[in-house]
């Protein structure tokens, strides 16, 4: 172990969990480091792993008896999982810190995030009572005889859930997705990205110890997927997030093709905040919008999927907003996690710092640099061994006139600021990133808010509607919540996930079922509707 992870002088060996049992890859495997001063902490391999076998374990163990567990019984589960890992909440926080290079706050974020999202199920699930089958609506007459009725039941699917995250949410990737999984008695085999594995394998390992769960219901593989996806049947479903490159080759996966394989996919956006006409400078609206901005861009050091990108504001406010934002920025200090003084800790690592600055140098190209630490001054780290780069604001002139900015989601704490003639261009610029997971609005107009909502529906998951009354009280733009849906058109990948209990469907078959009126009767007596049920 080294000795960061708390005794001893080697790298911990990440194992996976498979088939009931903890398993060490062979070879070398890849390293996980601590993104602060650049040492490998845990290393990690799934070479040698039998994917076919271990697929077969979670649906042939792990399926049935989920199934056969009522969905109160299965909240209860979740519930216990969510205490599992409360108990043990300090040490999670540690290894954020250590390897994904998180402050308090990020990992707060990501931790505290995922035990409330298994709770928020566990709560929702006790609703739903002693069923098993979801009913959707009401029956509905097909003929001229009233007798002869369809309704639409869900049954959960037989196969395996596939739960592929992106590196930023180690611990909410993997629990907001299992949580529902759960739930609905689709086992989870998960497979956290290789670079912050370690917190996924860790919480994976304390519910397994915890003796919660009943066999085969909860699997992880730690390391490259290798061919996993080869080995997936009719009734499986796959949840990924990730970037876009990756979601399309998921998607387009021959096996996932050929066998009809259910996909969700979360992929990168390109989210947009945008003040409205009315905020001018020093107006609460306009403050609540700046802070919210510097907020997204430094949190998790811009690592959000729904972290604010673009910045948009009418372009008699660009100068106002560009001092304020740099103003806050100045402010942010950046350095080791560790040191309760910093705000901002480093990237994921050297190879994301160098991504990032490659794609900070296309953005910068097209604009005018506003904010940019250059030497970046450093709070007990090095700038050569750990992966930090510094918070930067880019200004282009128009949203024409960088049509970079609308397309290049650059993953780390950079925004641009794009000006907008009328409430028109801010829609039509917001619509240009392509599908987003989410936006928000602020401005002290409900008028304008309630159109703005309007027009930017059908390019986006999530939208926030900032007004004065609320701008203390509400969540963030950045932060998804169990009972909204999380996900995005076009180039977020088209996705939905949680969303209160609407997230159970993906796991469900929805079927028609055509019979007498009695029939349909003792069936739907069984189930339940989850638009009707305590939630
Ligand atoms: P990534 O490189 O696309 O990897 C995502 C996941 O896919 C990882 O677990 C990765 O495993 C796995 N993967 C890679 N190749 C695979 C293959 N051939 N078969 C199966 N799985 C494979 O993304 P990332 O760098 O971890 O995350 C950053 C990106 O995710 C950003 O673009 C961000 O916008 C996006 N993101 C989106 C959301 C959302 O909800 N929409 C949330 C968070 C992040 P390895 O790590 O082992 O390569």
């Amino acid at each position: 172990m080294h000795p960061e992870n708390t005794a001893g002088t080697e790298a911990l060996i990440l194992k996976s969990y498979i088939e009931g049992r903890w398993v060490t890859g062979k070879g070398t495997g890849h390293g996980l480091v601590n993104p602060t001063n650049g040492r490998i902490v845990a290393t990690c391999s799934t070479e040698g792993i039998d994917f076919r076998n271990a697929l077969a374990f979670s649906r042939t163990a792990g399926g049935p008896a989920l199934r056969a567990l009522t969905f109160s019984e299965r909240a209860g589960l979740l519930g216990k999982v969510a205490d599992a890992l409360a108990g043990r909440r300090d040490r999670w926080f540690e290894i954020a810190r250590i390897n994904s290079g998180n402050t308090k706050a990020d990992a707060a974020i990501d931790i505290d995030g995922a035990i409330g999202t298994l709770k928020y199920f566990a709560r929702l699930g006790a609703g739903l009572g002693e069923s098993k089958t979801l009913v959707e609506g009401q029956p509905a007459r097909l003929s001229r005889d009233p007798n002869f009725q369809a309704i639409h039941i869900g049954v959960p699917v037989k196969g395996v859930a596939v739960h592929i995250n992106a590196y930023n949410f180690p611990a909410w990737g993997l629990w907001a997705k299992a949580a529902v999984s759960l739930l609905a008695g689709v086992p989870v085999f998960a497979k956290p990205a290789t670079a912050t594995a370690w917190l996924a394998q860790e919480m994976v390992q304390c519910v397994i110890e915890s003796g919660v769960l009943p066999d085969g219901t909860l699997s992880i593989a730690c390391g490259s997927a290798r061919d996993l996806l080869e080995h997936l049947q009719f009734g499986d479903v796959v949840s990924f997030t990730g970037s876009a490159t990756t979601g399309q080759m998921v998607r387009s996966h021959p096996a996932i093709l050929a066998r009809g394989v259910r996909v969700n996919v979360e992929a990168d956006s390109l989210n947009a905040a945008i003040l409205g006409p009315d905020a001018d400078a020093g107006s609460p609206a306009f403050e609540f919008f700046t802070r919210e901005v510097v907020k997204e861009m430094t949190v998790k050091a811009g690592q959000k999927c729904t972290a604010i990108r673009r910045i948009l504001v009418p372009t008699g406010q660009a100068a106002a907003v560009s001092d304020a934002i740099r103003a806050q920025l100045e402010r942010v200090t950046v350095g080791d996690p560790g040191n309760e003084g910093v705000g901002m800790g480093p990237l994921v690592n050297m190879t994301r710092r160098v991504a990032v600055e490659e794609g900070i140098r296309k953005l910068a190209s097209a604009s005018e640099t506003v904010y940019w630490a250059n030497p970046l001054k450093l709070v007990d780290a090095d700038t050569e061994k750990g992966a930090f780069v510094s918070p930067i604001l880019l200004h282009v002139r128009s949203g024409e006139d960088a049509p970079v900015a609308n397309e290049l989601e650059v993953f780390g704490p950079v925004g641009t600021l794009i000006p907008y003639r009328d409430k028109l261009d801010a829609f039509s610029i917001a619509e240009r990133g392509g599908g987003s997971l989410a936006a928000s609005v602020f401005s002290a107009d409900s008028a304008f808010l309630s159109e703005a909502a309007l027009e930017l529906a059908p390019s986006h998951g999530r939208i926030l509607l900032v007004d004065p009354s609320i701008g203390n009280a509400h969540t963030g733009h950045g932060i998804v919540m169990p009972s909204c849906i999380h996900g995005g058109p076009g180039r977020a990948g088209g996705g939905e996930e949680l969303g209160a209990l609407r997230g159970l469907w993906f796991y469900h078959q929805r079927v028609g079922v055509q019979a007498s009126a009695t029939t349909l009767t003792s069936i739907t007596q069984q189930g339940t509707n989850p638009a009707t049920s305590a939630s």
